[in-house]
């Protein structure tokens, strides 16, 4: 009876010590989003990152990830998805 209790208490303690973990890491990690001045693709970085360099996840140019938050500028490249749309309604 008290190898069950103490082991089923392991348990419960390891699950919460793992949903501790799991959960801080996930919601301490603040992001910043920019984007991209070559292909417009909006880049997510972690805020730790700040200053440092990066690489645009769609062309793989060189990003330096701005100290500051700036405000997300809109797309100038309209969304491809959307244009193939419109070309087969018209
Ligand atoms: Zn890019």
């Amino acid at each position: 009876m008290g190898v069950v209790l103490s082991v089923s208490a392991a348990a419960a303690l390891l699950l919460i010590i793992y949903r501790l973990l799991a959960g801080r890491s996930r919601a301490d990690v603040a992001y910043r989003l920019i984007r991209c001045p070559a292909c417009a693709q909006k880049v997510r970085y972690p805020q730790e990152r700040a200053g440092c360099t990066g690489m645009c996840p769609r062309c793989l140019r060189k990003l330096t990830l701005p100290e500051k938050a700036q405000p997300l500028a809109p797309a100038l490249v309209p969304h491809r998805v959307g244009q193939r749309l419109l070309n087969r309604a018209g």
